[in-house]
């Protein structure tokens, strides 16, 4: 099963990914958790990434398609995965078109979760309060202004790939102001069909 989530930060989709994660047993390769690991550890991309992620800007396409191509040719990766968090340029899209070609391997589904942009600054604001509260460490992105950064470059950089996936016939959306359970029921209902078309 090789799919992709997509929609605005704090859309839930680190959330759902954890979930089909443990039902495909297939991993979750987040673009965002690969690069802030690469940050933690000082790699040179890392220290390239920093100041452009702390800013709620996108990574250049270069590095994030680098890091994809890596980790997709991975052993775990054989049987599928869960993108989260990439393609986020149509650029990005194109690239990885050309690396599923390559290797002969098909998309299964591009799972949009649809969200009201006006609550997701209170979400958040909420996220940062629950890792604080549980002793986690709070994302600096996850501060509101960064944040607000951030739903900006969705909107002028990455909103553009739904249409993309629209056009390929890959998207399928799903209403992400629901409740956690009802999200993932929503994202089970489209894969089942899929299934089905099999
Ligand atoms: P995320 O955890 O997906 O919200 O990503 C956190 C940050 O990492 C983003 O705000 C970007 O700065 C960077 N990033 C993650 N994925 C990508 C990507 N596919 N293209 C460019 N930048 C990315």
């Amino acid at each position: 099963m090789r799919l992709i989530l997509v929609g605005p930060p704090g859309a839930g989709k680190g959330t759902q990914a954890t979930r089909l994660v443990e039902k495909y047993t297939i991993p979750q390769l987040s673009t965002g958790d690969m690069l802030r690991a690469a940050v933690a550890a000082q790699t040179p991309i890392g220290i390239k990434a920093k100041a452009v992620m702390d800013a709620g800007g996108l990574v250049s396409d270069e590095i994030v398609v680098g890091i994809i191509r890596d980790r997709i040719s991975e052993e775990d990766a054989t049987t599928g995965f869960i993108l989260d968090g990439f393609p986020r340029t149509i650029a990005q899209a194109e690239a990885l078109d050309e690396m599923l070609t390559a290797g002969g391997l098909k998309l299964n589904a591009v799972l949009e979760l649809r969200v009201d942009q006006t609550k997701l600054v209170d979400r958040i604001i909420k996220r940062a309060e629950d890792a604080k509260s549980s002793g986690q460490p709070v994302r600096k992105d996850d501060d509101p202004d960064v944040f607000k950064q951030r739903l900006e470059a969705y909107n002028r950089d990455t909103a553009v790939v739904v249409p993309y996936y629209e056009k390929t016939g890959h998207l399928s959306v799903i209403d992400g102001m629901q409740s956690i359970d009802e999200v993932s029921a929503s994202i089970e209902s489209v894969l089942e069909g899929l299934d089905e078309k099999v």
